[in-house]
């Protein structure tokens, strides 16, 4: 069944789930990657997502399954070769949300040079609060965010130490894949990555504009 998401109290129907991976440094030198070039981009598919009210499955094929806290985009409108300076109009807005990684399993597939769809796919993966509108963010370039686990903190970002803006990944993604209205796009995790345990409650916080939680099975 296709999947809805709330947008500015909106339902809306879902479509493509775009992820940006290695946007913040302090990230990439945690786990020893090189710093890209462009973005680095992959696709969660839509079963993988979930929203509040729901919890997460660790699936069997993995012993460590880490949570990335990450600002997520909704497009409210097709894109298509849309330059940084007109990106954002095409931003109808803007959620947090965390995205869950097998990182046993990504490590061996990114020694085989294979694509990280097994470690990045799975069923609940894709955690994702309520969107906000996007007029309701002043300036995306400057927006602290943070993830507590069992009520202590683990990770915390701002959107200002993304390697790619918000502004260049829409107009990337636009140029190389083009965007259309439903996709949503994870924007990459600051440092501070681990492993969650069945029983841990996750409270994701963007100050003064949203907090959701999810709890693992
Ligand atoms: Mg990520």
């Amino acid at each position: 069944m296709m999947k809805k998401i709330n947008v500015a109290g909106q339902e809306v129907l879902l479509g493509n789930i775009f992820c940006i991976g290695r946007n913040y440094s302090e990230h990439i030198k945690e786990l020893n990657n090189a710093k890209p070039g462009e973005p680095v981009v992959f696709l969660k598919p839509t079963s993988a997502l979930i929203q509040p009210g729901e919890q997460i499955q660790l699936p069997s094929f993995s012993q460590d399954i880490h949570h990335e806290c990450e600002i997520v985009m909704y497009i409210g409108k097709d894109a298509a070769n849309v330059s940084q300076e007109e990106a954002l109009n095409y931003v109808g807005g803007y959620a947090i949300g965390l995205d869950l990684t097998a990182r046993d399993v990504q490590t061996q597939l990114k020694a085989k040079g294979l694509p990280w769809t097994k470690a990045k796919g799975f069923p609940t993966s894709a955690c994702l609060s309520h969107f906000i509108g996007s007029q309701a963010v002043e300036n995306i370039n400057a927006e602290t965010f943070y993830l507590n686990v069992n009520g202590q903190k683990r990770q915390q970002g701002n959107t200002q130490d993304m390697i790619f803006s918000c502004a260049y990944i829409v107009s990337y993604l636009s140029t190389i894949y083009g965007l259309q209205v439903g996709d949503i796009i994870y924007t990459g995790t600051p440092a501070g990555v681990a492993a969650i345990q069945s029983g841990d409650e996750l409270e994701l916080v963007w100050p003064h504009k949203i907090t959701t939680k999810f709890s693992v099975a």
